[in-house]
């Protein structure tokens, strides 16, 4: 018997209007469409037609559910994977389920369509040459601020996925780590009723989004352009060696200390610290 295929359908972001036409044909077609919620998906199906049987398929069950999913594909049923918005796989389900299909040699094939990091990469006029998809940054403040410390060197544009309730302590900690100065662009509701999209530095963009509790509302991207010229570099080697140093000495030395080594201006590193702390405080 030939096996099926397992098809990873992109599904829109907000405007209706995204779903591609090749999309709607096959999961119209396959024995049974795997999707995160089925609540939420079998009004968008049923608003296009699809009336195929679905299956939910979510980070608690996905291991477990890849094996009878590759039985079903084995046996000659194609299948569909679909997530709540967007692209399978970035930042949703899938990857174990893909993984398995591509074990036992069935055919993957992609129906692209919208994604929420490609759509606010497209926009945001920030360098697209070269740039890294984050994902969500950590939940917790002090794993947050790891994680930016390791991407503050970073010379690639950053693509991170943010909510609605983290906005706000996301780009202060963004300040805090990267600089005020560092080029920014957030991407909001895009392709619904009220999509934003504003750029400029990261501290302007702090200020706009604290100020303004509409700027708060919906789903977003926040894309940062990478570290710039060698200054901005040291500056940066400079905060990430001065909170690691600051763990163990005196503030004086441990700023002392990050200036020597990497070259950066002890001030600034001082001014980093204060900023950080007042993040905090607020949080
Ligand atoms: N798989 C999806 C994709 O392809 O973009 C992403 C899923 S992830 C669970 C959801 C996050 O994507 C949201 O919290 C937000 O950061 C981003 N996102 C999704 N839709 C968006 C939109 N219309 N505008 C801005 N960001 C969006």
């Amino acid at each position: 018997m030939t096996a099926g295929t397992l098809y990873v359908v992109a599904t829109p972001i907000g405007n209706l209007g995204d779903f591609s036409p090749r999309a709607i044909d096959t999961l119209r077609r396959v024995d049974a469409i795997c999707c995160e919620d089925t609540r939420h998906s079998r009004p968008l199906l049923a608003q296009h037609g699809i009336e195929r049987p679905l299956l939910a398929l979510h980070e608690h069950n996905e291991a477990q559910l890849a094996a009878t999913l590759v039985e079903r594909l084995l046996g000659g049923q194609s299948l569909a994977l679909i997530s709540d918005a967007g692209t399978p796989l970035v930042s949703d389900p899938g990857f174990r389920l893909v993984r398995a299909t591509r074990d036992a040699g069935v055919r993957v094939s992609p129906l692209p369509g919208a994604c929420a990091a490609i759509a606010a990469l497209s926009v945001a006029g920030i360098a697209s040459d070269r740039f890294v998809f984050e994902g969500f940054l950590p939940a917790k403040p002090a794993a947050r601020r790891a994680r930016l410390l390791e991407l503050a060197s970073e010379s690639r544009t950053l693509v991170l996925y943010e909510s609605a309730h983290r906005i706000v302590e996301m780009l202060a900690d963004a300040r805090a780590v990267l600089g005020d100065e560092r080029h920014a662009a957030i991407a909001r509701e895009l392709t619904k009723v009220f999509e934003t999209v504003l750029d400029g530095s990261l501290a302007s963009l702090y200020a706009r989004v604290e100020a303004d509790p509409d700027q708060r509302r919906g789903e977003f991207v926040v894309i940062v352009a990478g570290v710039g010229d060698a200054a901005e570099a040291k500056l940066a080697q400079g905060r990430r060696l001065y909170t690691q140093l600051s763990e163990h000495l005196p503030p004086s030395q441990a700023a002392k200390l990050a200036a020597e080594l990497s070259g950066a201006p002890r001030k600034a590193l001082y001014g980093a610290e204060d900023r950080g702390q007042r993040t905090e405080d607020r949080g």
